[in-house]
């Protein structure tokens, strides 16, 4: 055992805790610090016996929360209070009423919040969206519960080196999957970006690597070539007397990544790698003015391209980023991006809204904070949303950007990207969602399903008699518009169910049938529809018709004659239905498999023959020895190998993290795996036939499939053949870069 010393951690403790008191001190009175000092007593008390995975005592987490809540969100005293204590209740004897007692109602809530989204990557049954459901839930009472947790997770981000390995990735691939996009909708930037980082550093270490080496290799030049560009820039601005700074801003680690597997496109063919940005020194009233000036020096020297300008002054975006974005033509031949803001502009743009309320005074009437915590209270209050539904919904709400429409008397809406009239018309009112038959876009009449661009006016057209229809879950894509069109086909089908009731009570009278329990679940059997519902809502349909009762009255009499026969008949009927749950049945069985699975300690070895457990390598990735992989339980396929970087297996992780299993290869494998690569070329004669030579004779390789696409002289090929493991393909890729023609050689992310 290692000696700690203790005399050494409480000196560390105490410069951790003047530090945080360092940073709060602009906005802190005496009071507040007497708050604070009660709330870290009681934090360091509550901890005092336990440590974090790293060794290290565990009140240093509370203290860094803290620090991260003032010094990177903005927020004040009492969230400094809640972050100290927001890992009481959940880990240590301390009750909530204990909280309520010491610092009140408002922080107890807040506590409260904290404690209900407690980390979802511990807990076995419960499904990730649940939990996100909730914390959006919790949105609505303090938004401070969502950036406290955010500080959360961004400090055991920094720290999670210490984690077990499979911690690490499930904990990495639901900070991508949630925490990195929420902080982006709540407009924190350094946030989201660092969330991104450090998400992607565990989940891709190899291209993390590669890229932060390439971005250090090219740093110098980088520094170079700003320089010069900026120079011309900072004379003219200092004979204007504009106070400014300007920095060259690289992009994050991830999103560079994004653009080169997006684009297809190595590392040096990034070519908005960075960015300038321009900070400058106004005063509120003529910032805008100072940002258009500073845009008009910048445009004296370089040429900008007209498509590339953005103004985001004039119109935020809703999360509150402001800033005026222009590309221009460098010296050296190369666009580049330049962002002009002011300082306040640039800590709402870092920091969020909460920034912003700093600003409070100057900030105008309309908060797009406020709006979009609106909406999403409206989306969570429908009872029946499916939890899983509502975060794909929402998910695709924050991913995409926005575009600025117009009603006919000029106010404006934002709505996302791939938002359509239908969309448009719900966002005003579910009324006129529901009516709508098309709309004007710019005076010209267009079907409700088109897309709409940014800068559009529209006019919705309604009538009384339109209804919702199922396909028009398709023409929409925000949350809201999905929601209101699922309720209303609900309420139109229970009106169609109660009509159909009616008639068929009609008609059962009118043919002398009695309409009871018993001849109704015979007519139900007799026409093979699953419900009562079902059969009322068929018949005012018309799909279960005359005909149907026709037949079924034949049967009826002849089911009289032979009464012991058509009783047999339901027993078997009844042992059917039960059977019909299957699903539920074979989840209980997954569980009883994973509990078994946990119970060993060693993983799930793929290749060995381990309790007979079926198992396949997923489709979607290939997974081949060398790989690293997990496995999940899927409820009718047994269990299913993916690779960790798999998109698809990335979302299961984070969404089903209990239907998850660990898997290793075994080292000694004599089988061939499936596999997948992309040859990129120059179509020369012969080329084709080399490649195939070369994998097929050469390195006896057996080819599964092979298909190849020529265009304008280059030429794509997919080639599915069986490997060893990853050493094998790695081999076998660069033997094919060598031949003539060929310029690059990938593995095949997915089939
Ligand atoms: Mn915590």
């Amino acid at each position: 055992m290692q000696q700690i010393d203790l005399e050494a951690e409480r000196k560390e403790i105490l410069i951790k805790y003047r530090e945080l008191l360092r940073v709060c001190r602009p906005n802190m009175d005496t009071q507040d610090k007497k708050l604070i000092r009660k709330a870290f007593n009681l934090a360091l008390d509550a901890h005092k016996n336990t440590r974090r995975k790293s060794g290290e005592p565990y009140i240093y987490h509370p203290l860094a929360v803290a620090h991260i809540v003032v010094s990177e969100i903005g927020l004040g005293v009492t969230s400094v209070v809640c972050s100290l204590l927001h890992d009481v209740v959940e880990d240590t004897d301390y009750t909530l009423e204990d909280i309520r007692k010491l610092f009140g109602d408002k922080i107890a809530s807040i506590i409260d919040g904290l404690t209900k989204i407690s980390d979802i990557v511990d807990q076995n049954a419960s499904i990730q969206a649940e939990n996100f459901k909730k914390m959006l839930l919790t949105l609505s009472d303090d938004v401070r519960v969502i950036l406290i947790k955010l500080a959360d997770r961004l400090h055991n981000m920094r720290t999670l080196d210490s984690m077990p390995h499979e911690k690490q990735i499930r904990i990495a691939s639901e900070t991508l999957y949630l925490y990195a996009p929420l902080a982006h909708r709540l407009g924190l930037y350094s946030i989201k970006t660092e969330l991104d980082d450090l998400g992607f550093k565990f989940t891709e270490p190899e291209i993390y690597e590669m890229i932060s080496q390439k971005i250090k290799e090219t740093q110098k030049e980088r520094t170079k070539f700003i320089g010069k560009f900026a120079m011309p820039i900072r004379k003219s601005l200092d004979e204007q007397n504009i106070k400014y700074t300007i920095s060259g801003r690289v992009k994050s680690i991830h999103s560079i990544w994004t653009k080169m597997k997006k684009k297809d496109i190595p590392f040096e063919e990034v070519f908005d790698l960075f960015a300038i940005r321009i900070v400058i020194d106004a005063p509120l009233d003529i910032e805008k003015a100072e940002c258009w000036k500073v845009y008009s020096i910048v445009t004296d020297f370089y040429r900008p391209n007209p498509d590339r300008l953005r103004d985001w002054i004039s119109t935020p975006k809703s999360n509150g980023y402001e800033s005026l974005h222009t590309t221009v033509m460098s010296n050296q031949g190369k666009w580049v991006e330049v962002q002009i803001r002011s300082t306040r502009m640039d800590e709402i743009a870092e920091k969020g809204y909460a920034a912003h309320w700093k600003y409070k005074e100057a900030a105008t009437s309309e908060s797009g904070l406020d709006e979009w915590l609106r909406k999403i209270r409206e989306i969570l209050q429908n009872p029946d949303s499916n939890a899983l539904d509502f975060l794909d919904d929402f998910k695709l709400n924050l991913f995409s950007d926005e575009i600025i429409l117009f009603t006919p008397k000029g106010d404006l809406k934002t709505l996302p990207i791939g938002a359509t009239a239908l969309d448009f018309a719900y966002n005003i009112h579910s009324a006129i969602g529901n009516s709508c038959i098309g709309a004007k876009v710019n005076h010209k009449l267009v079907p409700l399903n088109t897309e709409l661009k940014s800068g559009d006016q529209i006019e919705i057209i309604t009538s009384n008699k339109q209804k919702p229809k199922d396909e028009w879950l398709e023409y929409v894509v925000t949350a809201r518009a999905k929601t209101k069109i699922k309720q209303s086909l609900k309420d139109i089908r229970k009106s169609i169910t109660e009509e159909g009731r009616e008639q068929l009570k009609e008609k059962f009278s009118q043919i002398k049938i009695e309409f009871n329990q018993n001849n109704i679940n015979r007519l139900i059997h007799y026409c093979g529809v699953s419900s009562v519902a079902e059969l009322f809502y068929e018949y005012a349909k018309g799909t279960i018709n005359e005909k149907h009762l026709k037949g079924f009255l034949r049967e009826k009499e002849n089911t009289n004659w032979l009464n012991y026969l058509t009783r047999a008949l339901f027993l078997k009927n009844k042992k059917d239905e039960t059977k019909t749950e299957v699903p539920d049945e074979k989840i209980t069985l997954s569980g009883k498999l994973l509990e078994k699975l946990k119970n060993k300690s060693d993983a799930l070895v793929i290749g060995e023959n381990i309790d007979k457990l079926k198992y396949t390598l997923s489709e979607c990735c290939t997974p081949i020895p060398g790989d690293d992989i997990f496995g999940f339980i899927t409820i009718d396929e047994g269990i299913k190998i993916h690779r960790i970087n798999c998109e698809e297996g990335k979302q299961l992780l984070s969404k089903y993290g209990s239907r998850v299993v660990k898997a290793k290869w075994t080292s000694k494998e004599s089988i061939a795996f499936l596999a997948g690569i992309n040859v990129n070329g120059v179509d020369d004669v012969g080329i084709i036939n080399n490649i195939t030579r070369i994998i097929s004779n050469e390195l006896n390789v057996n080819i599964r499939s092979i298909s190849f696409d020529t265009n304008e002289g280059l030429f794509e090929g997919k080639i599915m053949l069986y490997v060893h493991d990853t050493a094998h393909l790695l081999d076998l890729i660069n033997n094919i870069k060598k031949v003539h023609g060929v310029i690059k050689v990938t593995r095949l992310e997915r089939t």
